[in-house]
């Protein structure tokens, strides 16, 4: 195996043999030291994992039935987060019984449209809480205890603690529930975490605790050069030099790939090792995805190289840790990863990568210095003179800035870098366009959005005859794919005399106004009614999204399961709150993020 990496190493080099054996020499001697340094299978076996440790004393079941398949694991780029468990695939289907994998006793209890869906979190012992998420439904003593619970606060969905006194205690091997699709989930499996008790903080799951044959080793397809003025795409491995443009800092796309799946998955380990010819190490960097911290895990968009992870979704990984970037999984010290070679001037970087089973993979590029190229100017500079203003944000400081009647103000920490804030506004004032595009808002930035000119007050959207008062209430900026649909909207509040809007990022926002209420359709033309005695309708809101759905038989509130992912509202049959065989008034309310109300009434006889 090593052997095999010095010689791929040396074979990217375009070097007179002397050199190059002079040089190979002292690669495979670097890369010893290098891979060793990085902790592989035998540096994990050295000592017992909490995993270990924890099966030797206490009962142990993976979560499954079935041979475990991973569909998504530890510590890899999602959304905004690192993925805090791992995704068993559940063959496609719903259904698969969930089993408890330690002993343990009920902690939490949620039921959700969103995230987790049905989730369930059991306390076992020695501080080891697993978490078991999208289920179907749970055994039926949770099951009845969330429904009561639900009925009890009359909430859509369920967060909430079970005392001792309910009595949900499990062994190891007894069933929890039936996998599912619930929540945020895109597909039936089985979302499982590990989790330290006292401070919730995830665990690798296949740090001991899943037994997960994995024979494929972590790939690096692709480095990325990021110098002031540009960046660029450097597919790996690379035979020729690399000239540096300069100051220059670099990232690289890196994940695993498991037996018997295509699913793209996390690195276990990743380090780097800029080295200039002189031996001097001019950058050094090591992140382990052994832990999370939920507080701080969406500095995960710090961590990615933000540019092409939040167009391209590719896993790619920054090899510097930015000052700002709270995460734990570094063992090196902060640093804004600039490398900076004179012209001429030779170095190395290596790039190192270890999967869970410790499945090992290197790369090696060779580096010069050249000359530098100037940076852009201000963001603005292509768009000429427009209506716009432009000024700089630090990170650490909270400002406020204004441009005409817009108001803008970001609390400290809005950016992990200083950036550039620029602003054009459009379309006499209806469209707002804020700079940076591409870099990561940990905050949003507050707008104070004046009336627009009333020019256009009675064109397209602006559906208002000239000489109305311009209604202030039900609007939201947003922001559309290039295909003309939403991406996101923001709800507007009216404020005296301009609207006040939370903007999450850049980009192009336009001001919107949503009068129409969800629409509202049972299942079968004319009747929600199911055989099974569920009753099920379809709901949907076109602009601001469904933020409410209500219902009440006999005038008494029953409960519903919304899920957004299919449009789908249900009343399930086995609450057993609706008479049979009477015809009773039925209502079902829903509500969209600015107050729009649909209210469905009629009367219906359960069978
Ligand atoms: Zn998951």
């Amino acid at each position: 195996m090593r052997i095999a990496i010095c010689l791929e190493s040396a074979a990217l080099l375009t070097w007179e043999i002397i050199s190059l054996l002079r040089f190979w020499k002292k690669l495979c001697v670097s890369v010893l030291c290098f891979i060793a340094s990085t902790g592989t299978k035998s540096a994990l076996a050295q000592k017992p994992t909490r995993a270990v440790q924890f099966k030797a004393a206490h009962s142990w079941s993976d979560p499954l039935r079935i041979e475990p398949r991973l569909s998504g694991n530890f510590g890899e780029m999602r959304g905004n987060h690192f993925h805090t468990g791992v995704d068993l695939k559940t063959e496609g289907r719903e259904g698969l019984v969930v089993i408890a994998a330690t002993d343990g006793q009920v902690s939490r209890v949620k039921m959700s449209p969103w995230g987790y869906g049905n989730a369930l979190y059991l306390d076992g012992p020695d501080g080891v809480t697993t978490v078991y998420a999208h289920l179907q439904r749970f055994t039926p003593k949770v099951q009845s205890w969330a429904v009561e619970r639900t009925y009890a606060v009359r909430s859509l969905g369920l967060d909430a603690s079970p005392p001792a006194s309910a009595g949900l205690h499990f062994q190891a091997g007894d069933t929890l529930g039936w996998s599912g699709n619930s929540g945020g989930s895109g597909g039936p499996h089985l979302h499982f975490e590990i989790r330290s008790t006292a401070n919730q903080h995830p665990l690798n799951p296949l740090d001991g605790w899943l037994d997960k044959v994995d024979t494929r080793p972590p790939l690096l397809p692709v480095l990325w050069v990021e110098s002031p003025a540009e960046r660029l795409r450097v597919a790996l491995p690379v035979s020729d030099t690399l000239v540096l443009p300069g100051k220059t800092r670099f990232a690289i796309e890196g994940y695993d790939l498991l037996d018997g799946a295509s699913n793209i998955c996390g690195l276990r380990t990743l380090a780097a090792q800029v080295t200039s010819e002189s031996g001097e190490t001019l950058l050094t960097y090591r992140a382990s995805w052994d832990e999370l911290d939920f507080a701080v895990n969406k500095d995960m968009n710090a961590h990615a190289f933000y540019p092409v992870w939040s167009k391209e979704r590719d896993q790619v990984h920054r090899l510097h840790r930015l000052p700002t970037n709270r995460l734990g999984i570094y063992t090196t010290p902060p640093s804004e990863g600039w490398v900076e070679l004179d012209s001429g001037m030779r170095a190395e970087l290596r790039v190192a990568a270890t999967d869970a089973a410790g499945n090992a993979t290197s790369v090696h590029v060779s580096l010069v210095g050249g000359l530098s190229l100037s940076p852009e100017g201000g963001v603005c500079n292509d768009l000429g003179a427009q209506d716009h203003g432009e000024w700089k944000v630090e990170p650490g400081f909270a400002g406020t800035q204004s441009h005409g009647s817009f108001e803008f103000a970001w609390k400290a920490g809005t950016f992990f870098e200083s950036e550039i804030m620029g602003v054009f506004v459009r379309e006499n004032g209806r469209t707002l366009e804020m700079m940076p595009i591409d870099v990561p808002y940990r905050k949003s930035i507050q707008v104070q959005w004046p009336v627009p000119s009333s020019v256009n007050v009675w064109e397209g959207a602006w559906s208002i005859l000239p000489g109305d008062t311009l209604p202030s209430d039900r609007w939201l900026a947003v922001q559309r794919k290039e295909s003309g649909e939403v991406a996101r909207a923001v709800v507007a509040s009216w404020l005296d005399s301009a609207w006040e809007v939370d903007l999450p990022r850049g980009g192009h926002w336009t001001l919107e106004r949503d009068t129409v209420a969800p629409r509202v359709l049972p299942y079968h033309s004319g009747t929600p009614l199911m055989v099974s005695g569920d009753a099920v309708w379809y709901v949907e809101d076109a602009l601001s999204g469904i933020a409410d759905v209500q219902m009440t038989i006999q005038g008494r509130w029953a409960r519903v399961v919304w899920d957004p992912k299919r449009n789908m509202v249900t009343y399930a049959a086995a609450d057993a709150i609706h008479p049979r065989g009477l015809p009773c008034p039925v209502s079902l309310q829903v509500t969209d993020e600015v107050g729009n109300i649909h209210t469905w009434r009629r009367t219906l006889t359960w069978p």
